[in-house]
């Protein structure tokens, strides 16, 4: 439980931290390049209007020499403002403040001169310098120039597309940067942008000063590039990251909690087989110590009982050689040092002997035994004495787990081009859920029938080890109540 927590606190602490330093660090770099993206905005704005300034600046200089030719004036006007892209319109008012030009006004103009009248109060002739006149939604451009005949108030208004192509054009970055330049009016919308915007972010804009107020220059990225994206994305990669550290913590901790059941397990099994054998191995001795014993007092007077008491002795330490055979040849098998001498061999002798062994314990318990053996049986290479030692466990098992029907039967046969020997009874049987589970080692069935016998629960998990070391298999077919057969089959 300790050991649990120990995993589980510090891993949760991690991802907690992880979780909210992602997020702080998200939110830091998205404020951070939102700042920057909209410093390069502010700079481009000023570079755009500067550049603006000096081009209208420019126009200035050249209306003033063209006013101030000789000449006609209207074809040279004409001239101008064709040669000016950024001049939309173009307004000169003479100092009676009678419309000069454009000759022929539009629909538009109306509101524009107006304003320029209003320009023209006392000592308008003196002020020099340009001035920025807001009509409705446009700035106009005024300045006080002079033409031929005395001071004169111009006013010109924008193109947008003049802009684009005196201004923007030339100075906002190139094509190979991820970054898009656009200028949007009041509403949003774009007026010029350097490429198509489709699907595009705007990641910030600033308000253009002079020349086209409400307008805003602003900066674009297209989707999934922009800082911000690429923050959300690593954001996301972290936290699929920690999401799997998670995971695979918690992977980890069902694992050891698994490992410590089992080894948790497994230690009381020890604990059991330890008693188990220690209560096995006293059994029989202190029935030879008896006999012995009583026979070395000469207290049994005649020679059948004296015999029936040897015999009883040479049984209890036959079964005692097996039990610690038994506990040996399973601590080879956990070394890794139990080593089999194989040898063509004849199953029926084999078969046999074995059952000689068990003639004792069979006959006293009133067993009835069938013994069916195929004729013809070919040999099998096999270590014998493993064999032999795997069979005495069935048939030992057979007698130990038997019910109130003595019956064994055990049958030698051919079988999927090998020889299947199969030992029966009609004893306790073994529930289905753990017909598998015996086989393994210190595996008893927990039912009190069971425990009620004798065992170290090793016999079986030493038969299905010696089965597969020859390349063959064992396997229970049983019924709680009515008893279990148990096969084992090798190859030839
Ligand atoms: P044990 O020393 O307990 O007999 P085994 O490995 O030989 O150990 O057997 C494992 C368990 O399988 C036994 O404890 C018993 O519950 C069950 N078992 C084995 N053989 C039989 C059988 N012939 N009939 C019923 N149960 C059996």
């Amino acid at each position: 439980m300790f050991t649990l927590l120990a995993i589980v606190l510090p891993a949760a602490t991690v991802a907690v931290l992880g979780y909210v330093s992602l997020r702080q660090w998200q939110h830091s770099a998205e404020l951070l390049s939102r700042e920057q993206a909209r410093d390069v905005a502010a700079m481009a704005a000023d570079k755009v209007e500067m550049v603006l300034r000096a081009t209208e600046d420019d126009a200035l200089a050249r209306l003033q020499a063209t006013l101030a030719a000789r000449g006609p004036v209207e074809p040279a006007l004409d001239g101008f403002v064709a040669a000016t892209p950024i001049a939309q319109r173009l307004y000169v008012l003479d100092r009676g403040a009678r419309v000069v030009y454009p000759r022929a006004p539009v629909d538009g103009d109306a509101p524009v001169i107006s304003a320029l009248r209003v320009l023209m109060t006392r000592g308008w002739e003196d002020r020099g310098g340009r001035r920025e006149v807001a009509v409705g939604e446009i700035s106009v451009l005024t300045a006080v120039l002079r033409d031929g005949r005395g001071p004169a108030l111009i006013g010109i208004t924008r193109s947008a597309e003049g802009l684009r192509r005196q201004v923007l054009e030339s100075l906002l970055p190139g094509q190979e940067a991820p970054t898009i330049y656009a200028i949007v009016d009041s509403a949003g919308r774009p007026v010029y942008s350097q490429r198509p915007l489709d699907g595009a972010d705007l990641v910030a804009a600033v308000p253009f000063r002079n020349g086209f107020p409400g307008w805003r220059i602003a900066i674009y990225q297209p989707r999934g590039t922009s800082p911000v994206a690429s923050v959300r994305r690593q954001v996301s990669i972290g936290m699929g990251a920690l999401a799997v550290l998670i995971v695979v913590i918690a992977a980890g901790v069902v694992a050891v909690g698994r490992l410590v059941r089992r080894e948790t397990e497994m230690a009381r099994l020890k604990a059991d087989f330890v008693a188990n054998v220690s209560h096995d191995l006293k059994t029989p001795l202190s029935v030879i110590r008896m006999y012995g014993e009583t026979l070395e007092m000469g207290r049994v007077p005649d020679d059948a009982s004296r015999q029936e008491y040897y015999r009883v002795i040479t049984r209890e330490s036959e079964r005692l050689t097996r039990l610690i055979d038994n506990v040996l040849d399973f601590s080879r098998i956990e070394g890794g040092r139990r080593r089999y001498d194989m040898a063509p061999t004849a199953v029926e002798p084999l078969v046999r002997e074995t059952l000689d062994a068990f003639a004792y314990p069979l006959g006293q318990h009133g067993f009835k035994v069938e013994v069916e053996i195929a004729p013809d049986l070919p040999e099998v290479a096999m270590d014998a004495d493993a064999v032999g030692q795997a069979l005495a466990n069935l048939v030992d098992n057979a007698i130990k787990y038997s019910g109130d029907t003595k019956w064994l039967r055990v049958e030698a046969q051919a079988a999927d081009g090998g020889v299947a020997i199969a030992v029966s009874d009609r004893g306790i049987g073994v529930p289905r859920e753990e017909a598998q589970k015996i086989f393994e080692k210190f595996y008893r069935v927990g039912r009190s029938d069971t425990q009620a016998r004798r065992g170290s629960g090793v016999g079986l998990a030493l038969v299905k080890h010696v089965a597969e070391a020859h390349g063959g298999r064992i396997n229970v077919e049983s019924r709680p109540g009515e008893g279990s057969r148990f096969t084992l089959w090798l190859p030839r």
